[in-house]
């Protein structure tokens, strides 16, 4: 099967952006979120290298991990279904039921869980962790959390090929930095990477950059920079302030953002614009890399929080 048979990288249009106020640069969103339903976004490209692999090695079955509400786990459970491999999720912490919108999702496609306590997990990289699955579960070939290895950033490396028009500055939210990692060999030395940290003391980032792109290209880059200053808090932690720009951009714009990665990257340049972080009339090219399948699970979490909080 042509895996790329099954995406539309036509739809991934550059939409320009209005913002709440104006701003002295040109900011465009590069909609990689319209490419297909359940696969798109930068996962879609950090899977593609990796599908073909298993293909190629007569994997059936595809093992790899992410937390409840992963959109990796979500786009490798339909990749599974489209494609024909069994999928295997390690999923971190205890199970809940009834299944949250990803994991219900990704079970309907047949995925497998299997879930392990938060200190069990932090070992999955491990090659004797990594044994240990191989000997449960045999011939599988097993992909990092957030998809992120050497066929990761190969894929994400060819995202730059698809924006048709001139620019400045290529921002990416940054959960592993495989993607941003992939942007910065793709281009080569041309143009500016920024990358926003959705992680809070995520400073390690700059490693995994420094390594991926090293260990893909053999070569280093100082074209890029990782900004850590719009976690809000954390890892998928949310406040008034994220929520309401993510509304005025859907009102201004009528595009979705979620609220654990792009919604923070937006929110990022537009405060950078403010604070007059880049030059005037620059090109700004923001990625959307998906993601929106998160807004359900969050929305499930937020009333079940409420319905503890008022209606004891
Ligand atoms: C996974 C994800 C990211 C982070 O990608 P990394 O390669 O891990 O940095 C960014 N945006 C969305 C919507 C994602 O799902």
């Amino acid at each position: 099967m042509n895996f790329e048979n099954e995406i539309d990288l036509s739809k991934a249009v550059l939409q320009k952006i209005i913002f709440p106020d104006q701003i002295n640069v040109n900011v465009f969103v590069k909609r990689l979120d319209l490419i297909h339903p359940y696969i798109n976004g930068n996962k879609w490209f950090k899977l593609k290298y990796n599908l073909q692999y298993a293909k190629e090695n007569n994997y059936k079955t595809i093992l790899t991990f992410g937390g409840a509400f992963s959109n990796h786990i979500h786009a490798t459970s339909a990749a599974g279904k489209i494609f024909g491999f069994e999928t295997i999720g390690i999923i971190r912490g205890e199970e809940h039921l009834p299944l949250n919108p990803t994991l219900s999702f990704a079970s309907k496609n047949g995925m497998k869980f299997f879930y392990v306590s938060r200190s069990d997990y932090r070992k999955k990289d491990s090659d004797e962790y990594k044994n240990n699955l191989k000997k449960k579960f045999g011939h599988v070939l097993i992909i990092p959390e957030g998809g992120s290895n050497l066929l990761a950033i190969k894929g994400a490396s060819e995202i730059p090929n698809l924006i048709e028009n001139d620019f400045d500055y290529l921002v990416t939210a940054c959960g592993t930095a495989g993607t941003l990692s992939g942007l910065i060999v793709g281009l080569q030395n041309r143009k500016q990477l920024l990358g926003i940290s959705v992680l809070k003391g995520a400073a390690f980032l700059n490693n995994n950059v420094k390594n991926f792109t090293y260990e893909f290209s053999k070569s280093s880059f100082s074209n890029w920079k990782i900004i850590f200053d719009y976690h809000f808090g954390g890892y998928a932690k949310i406040n008034y302030d994220l929520i309401s720009f993510i509304k005025q951009i859907e009102k201004l714009n009528d595009i979705i953002l979620d609220p654990v990665y792009t919604g923070k990257m937006l929110f990022g340049v537009y405060d950078l614009a403010k604070k007059n972080y880049f030059e005037k009339n620059k090109n700004i090219i923001c990625l959307h890399t998906g993601g929106i399948q998160g807004i359900d699970g969050m929305k499930q979490k937020m009333l079940l929080m409420q319905n503890l909080l008022y209606n004891i």
